[in-house]
C-alpha cells in the first residue's frame, strides 16, 4: 500500500497516483516561461521539503497541448514524488531505516 503524502489516503500506488492528480494537482506545479516557452515544473516534498525542479520542452506549442502537457509533467512530478518518500522517508509498517538518518517527520503509526 502507498500512502499519499499530502493526506491520509493509503491505497495501491495506481490509486494513490490519480488520487494526487485528483485532489492535489496543485502541489505539482507545472508553468510555461514566457521568455524561453519552456515547461518548468516544481513539486516540493511535504515531508523534508525538498524540492524537485525541471524544465521540460514541449514539442508542440498548442495551449491545448501545453495542457495535457502539463497533467503528463504532474503525473511524472507525483511519481518522482512517491519514489522518493519510498526511499528517503519509507513509512511502511516494516519501518525500513536503511541506515541513513531517520526521517525527521516520523509518523506514529496507528494500530488498526
Ligand atoms: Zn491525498
Ligand atoms: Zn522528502
Amino acid at each position: 500500500m502507498t500512502e499519499c503524502p499530502f493526506c491520509d489516503v493509503d491505497a495501491p500506488r495506481g490509486e494513490v497516483h490519480a488520487h494526487m492528480l485528483a485532489a492535489h494537482a496543485d502541489r505539482a506545479e507545472a508553468w510555461q516561461d514566457p521568455r524561453t516557452g519552456r515547461m518548468r515544473h516544481r513539486i516540493e516534498c511535504p515531508l523534508c521539503g525538498e524540492a524537485y525542479e525541471r524544465t521540460v520542452k514541449p514539442r508542440v506549442r498548442d495551449a491545448r497541448f501545453l495542457e495535457e502537457f502539463a497533467r503528463e509533467i504532474r503525473l511524472v512530478g507525483f511519481d518522482q514524488l512517491l519514489n522518493h518518500i519510498a526511499v528517503e522517508h519509507a513509512t511502511s509498517a516494516e519501518n525500513a531505516t536503511a541506515g541513513g538518518a531517520p526521517p525527521q517527520a516520523a509518523r506514529t503509526e496507528e494500530p488498526r
